[in-house]
């Protein structure tokens, strides 16, 4: 046993700037959370050595009677924590990330090359719901299905439930997706339920953001009308990286997805579970049955609304003027500012957040805003107090964006930013010099 630093102090010297970066600057990335020791320990722990294809009970390796008590454990307190009856709903917790996920639910629910619908990347969709440009399919949910993306309305930034049901009705999808990366409102399940059933359709919801705000009872309940439910682990649920597939067991448009879940998760698209991650959301679970964790998503969402309140204080425009989870859309295009040079200069300022498009952007590729996500500060118990003080940092970065671009011009301040921020941190070393 030799311990890392000594074992290799290259990589524990990087974890340690790493650490300070995250507890020294503000993380203000609406996919990003910091997760608990006892996690980490799990994720670190000696399970990462051992094979366990197949399921509990059913494995293809030897060995494996405390991974199989593990293994049920998790799903045991993935349906707890989000307050399901095990004889209605079964859960796949094997899934490496959201991505495959969501590809192993696609695979389960339909056909190559069969039609779905999910909300359009611009619009603050997921690559894995079927994106594609007109130039290139270059997601897998594209590639091996055809998809059709719906969108917001643009008057009220909200998912169009009325376009949306013209749409399937000439598109007629098998699948319905619904969730997002960037959508900071609520979901209306019901007519969801309604417009998939109109075309016999499976529907499909990714919480990847939102599980965490869910499982707390502080968002609507996607179990009420889907058929299957995707999610992370590290965003709002605040555990490791990896991802969870939740199945009806009965009452949906098939009788057999449990069997077509775990079929598709191994041996369709995986191979062997990451046991240590399995571990890792099993504590997570366990934390987020707990009643402090509605206390902290309670406080996400209270965090997300006076931040949103500040910036429109400044004078700022945000995509539907407000939130309701975690996560808040800042619309740029009015000032003439690019998401991509903002979070530049909050790079600069150890303030971590991610360029975004807003609806109406011509093009995913240049997004027109910044997304914002309140989750890490809160689980650095920050409170509203705090995120007045936030805005305001916020909004002396976009005077400083403003400033540089009036005196060196847009051009200018792209390169000497992209110089700035570049790979080894050599750039911001110049810069500060
Ligand atoms: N689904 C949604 C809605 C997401 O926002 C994300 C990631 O940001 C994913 C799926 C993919 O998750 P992962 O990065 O773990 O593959």
């Amino acid at each position: 046993y030799t311990p890392l630093a000594e074992a290799d102090p290259e990589v524990q010297n990087i974890i340690d700037k790493e650490t300070w970066r995250q507890f020294t600057g503000l993380e203000l990335i609406a996919s990003e959370n910091l997760t608990s020791v006892a996690t980490m320990q799990a994720n670190g722990s000696i399970l990462t050595n051992k094979y366990s294809e197949g399921l509990p009970g059913a494995r293809y390796y030897g060995g494996n009677e405390y991974i199989d008590e593990l293994e049920v454990l998790c799903r045991k307190r993935a349906l707890k924590a989000f307050n399901l009856d095990d004889t209605k709903w079964g859960v796949n917790v094997q899934p490496y990330s959201g991505s495959t996920a969501n590809f192993a639910a696609l695979t389960a629910l339909i056909q190559p090359q069969d039609r779905l619908m999910g909300l359009g990347l611009p619009d603050g969709g997921h690559l894995t719901h079927g994106y594609y440009t007109a130039k290139k399919k270059m997601t897998a949910s594209s590639i091996y299905f055809q998809s059709l993306p719906y969108g917001l309305d643009p008057k009220t930034q909200l998912v169009d439930y009325d376009h949306l049901t013209s749409q399937a009705r000439l598109f007629k999808p098998r699948l319905i997706i619904c969730g997002a990366s960037a959508y900071p409102r609520d979901w209306d399940y019901q007519a969801l339920r309604k417009i998939a059933d109109e075309h016999g359709a499976f529907l499909m919801a990714d919480i990847a953001h939102t599980s965490g705000l869910i499982a707390a009872g502080q968002l609507n309940n996607p179990f009420d009308f889907c058929d299957v439910v995707t999610t992370t682990t590290h965003k709002t649920l605040r555990g490791p990286r990896a991802g969870l597939i939740f199945f009806k067991k009965e009452g949906s448009q098939a009788d057999d997805l449990e069997k077509r879940v775990n079929d598709a998760v191994f041996p369709a698209c995986q191979g062997g579970p990451h046991n240590n991650t399995i571990a890792a959301v099993a504590t997570t679970l366990k934390q987020a049955a707990d009643p402090t964790f509605k206390e902290y998503a309670k406080q996400v969402i209270a965090n997300a609304k006076t931040l949103a309140e500040e910036l429109v204080k400044y004078g700022y425009k945000l995509q539907t003027s407000g939130t309701d989870n975690h996560l808040v859309l800042w619309d740029l295009r009015s000032i003439r500012l690019t998401g991509s040079k903002v979070e530049k200069i909050c790079d600069l300022l150890h303030i971590t957040i991610n360029k975004n498009a807003v609806s109406g952007d011509a093009s995913a590729q240049v997004p027109g805003g910044i997304r914002l996500g309140t989750s890490a500060l809160t689980s650095r118990n920050m409170m509203e107090s705090d995120m007045k003080v936030v805005a305001g940092f916020l909004h002396r970065a976009v005077q400083i964006s403003l400033t540089l671009q009036k005196e060196a011009g847009s051009k200018l301040l792209k390169d000497f930013l992209k110089v700035a921020t570049s790979g080894d941190g050599a750039g911001i070393k110049a810069v500060k010099e």
